[in-house]
């Protein structure tokens, strides 16, 4: 996968270089571009920014530099698979989570625009659907100083997921809001010692019993999903878990 990242601040980056992520890029399993979007400014200053056209607070990342950015970095039209998708980070975005992880690591090419200041001038967006495919990302209803905070967040976890970045790819299978897991939360995990601080691992996970282990776990995840997040359940067990929970 092509991971191309335009920032006012490379060095945000940088952590990308390490662990699972960096060495994705070392085994060339990702090659990532970090591009200082000041490269296509022409004047002195290296001018990006400039005060909102009707007033107010703040200033807006102005159009020029991020359309040249796009043309070299997008030479021709591409609106297929196959052709990079843009994704744009703003908080009124739809709102990044594993199905739209699943869905980027699929790409064979990702260009994530991280904005500043009150974010970029709105002709931007228009113009690049001109061009390849665009998605306006949010990571949720929160306002951060800058795009690169997401930008690191969604490309962990759409790295993850490419062939052979994760040890075990059965892990993955298995974990909150997967696919394979039905998008429930993940059940409770242990590992030694049997006994802490009084505290016991459950019975069924000694008994080498994969059946009722998988059963075990499998209720814990959707009695967990009911209790925290019920808007994850699944359509077919809603009722009954909010009639256990009218019960209780
Ligand atoms: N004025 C914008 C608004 O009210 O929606 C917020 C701009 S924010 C200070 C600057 C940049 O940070 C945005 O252009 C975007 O790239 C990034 N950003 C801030 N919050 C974000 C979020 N929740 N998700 C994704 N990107 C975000």
């Amino acid at each position: 996968m092509q991971l191309d990242v335009v920032t006012l601040f490379p060095d945000y980056l940088e952590p990308l270089r390490l662990s699972l992520v960096g060495r994705a890029i070392e085994r060339g399993t990702v090659r990532l571009a970090v591009h200082d979007l000041r490269d296509w400014t022409h004047d002195r200053h290296r001018t990006v920014d400039d005060t909102p056209y009707g007033g107010g607070a703040g200033m807006v990342m102005r159009p020029e530099p991020w359309g040249e950015c796009l043309d070299t970095l997008v030479p021709e039209p591409a609106h297929d698979t196959g052709g990079p998708r843009l994704v744009v980070f703003t908080p009124s975005g739809r709102r990044f989570d594993q199905r739209l992880a699943d869905e980027l690591a699929g790409e064979d090419r990702l260009i994530l625009a991280c904005g500043r200041y009150e974010g970029i001038d709105a002709r931007v967006v228009p113009y690049a659907r001109t061009r390849m495919r665009v998605d306006e990302v949010s990571l949720g209803d929160y306002v951060l100083n800058g795009g690169e905070a997401a930008a690191l967040v969604v490309i962990e976890a759409v790295v993850r997921l490419l062939p052979g970045v994760i040890g075990n790819p059965e892990s993955l299978a298995e974990e909150s809001h997967s696919a394979g897991h039905d998008h429930l939360l993940e059940y409770p995990i242990y590992t030694k010692p049997p006994s802490w601080r009084g505290l016991d691992v459950p019975e069924v996970l000694f008994s080498g019993h994969h059946g009722q282990i998988a059963a075990w776990r499998r209720d814990r995840a959707l009695e967990l999903t009911a209790e925290r997040r019920p808007d994850l359940l699944p359509d077919d067990r809603r009722g009954e878990f909010a009639i256990a929970a009218a019960v209780a």
